[in-house]
């Protein structure tokens, strides 16, 4: 990284924690690639602190912030507007500059999770989504601009599936997708695999598992047996790199996808949103996190 001096442009990352977090590598990599005398800091920061925080960075002329876990639906209060993704999903991960020392709301994990789908084509397909967390509303909002036929949520607990499944009815109250919760401890959701398009793990399961043992895979290792070819598997998680649910995917022939690219294309997206260039080094973005993560 070139020498941070007086002129440099400061842009970040907040949440907690942050210090595994592969996005100062990625966007340093970027702004060096770019000629651009811009530094990205991961900051911890606590939930009780949020506002102020933004606030503080906002008047220390702060050019871009990212959100991440926990603080990405709390930091809605910081923001002055928001814009139309970030007001649909009710989730932001990123902050632009507004004059009067305010922040817009955007949320870039949609578009993020959307660029590796941008080569499939799923018009009309079904969807199974697994989990159904923060990371989900990002897909669910974004599988609803592919014209699929159906999403299929499956999770372990029946009270906050069906909060997901209301939320995301009205939320999408515009559309006509149909979106349906399956709560996997109480039915079987073989049926629902088996005519799969496409399968997102949206859960924690299977993210750093150093072994290479079969275990740690969304919804146990049986159900994966009537898995078939034609079946896209994206998984969120990109450490380790593939999962134990994405190795069961490549020995069957399916694509597979893992979650490095929406990390990267999410990150991109941020960059377009601060500096205003279009083009941004995806691929240098991309390599410079592979490199990091090997090590
Ligand atoms: P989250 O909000 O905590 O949601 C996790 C979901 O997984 C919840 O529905 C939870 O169910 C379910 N879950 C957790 N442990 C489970 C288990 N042992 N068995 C069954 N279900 C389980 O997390 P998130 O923010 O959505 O993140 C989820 C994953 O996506 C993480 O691994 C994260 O690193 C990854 N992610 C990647 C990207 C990227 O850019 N590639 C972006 C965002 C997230 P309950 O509701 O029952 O607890």
């Amino acid at each position: 990284m070139s020498t941070i001096t007086g002129k440099t442009n400061l842009v970040g990352l907040l949440g907690q924690p942050v210090n595994h977090s592969l996005s100062p590598i990625m966007h340093n990599a970027a702004y060096e690639e770019m000629g651009l005398d811009w530094c990205y800091l991961a900051m911890p920061c606590e939930s009780k602190n949020l506002e102020k925080v933004t606030k503080s960075l906002r008047c220390l002329d702060f050019k871009g912030l990212n959100i991440t876990i926990p603080h990405k639906q709390e930091v809605l209060k910081a923001c002055n507007k928001l814009t139309e993704v970030a007001n649909d999903i009710q989730a932001v991960n990123t902050l632009i500059p507004e004059k009067n020392h305010q922040w817009i709301g955007a949320n870039t994990d949609v578009e993020g999770f959307l660029t590796p789908l941008k080569s499939q084509n799923l018009i009309n397909s079904n969807v199974v989504v697994i989990g159904c967390g923060g990371s989900a509303r990002a897909v669910v909002m974004g599988l609803n601009s592919l014209n699929i036929k159906k999403i299929t949520i499956v999770g372990r607990d029946e009270s906050s599936l069906d909060i997901f499944v209301k939320t995301m009815r009205n939320l999408l109250s515009k559309r006509l997708i149909s979106i349906e919760g399956i709560n996997y401890k109480k039915l079987n959701v073989s049926p629902y695999i088996e005519e799969a398009d496409l399968i997102i793990n949206s859960t924690p399961i299977g993210m750093n598992i150093k072994n290479t043992s079969k275990e740690n895979v969304p919804l146990g290792n049986d159900i994966w047996n009537c898995l078939s070819k034609k079946t896209i598997l994206y998984d969120l998680i990109y450490t380790p790199r593939p999962t134990n649910w994405l190795k069961i995917g490549q020995q069957k022939n399916c694509f597979t996808i893992d979650g490095l690219d929406m990390l990267v294309e999410q990150g991109a997206f941020s960059i377009r949103l601060w500096s205003g260039f279009n083009d941004v080094p995806v691929q240098i973005m991309k390599s410079s996190a592979e490199k990091h993560l090997m090590n």
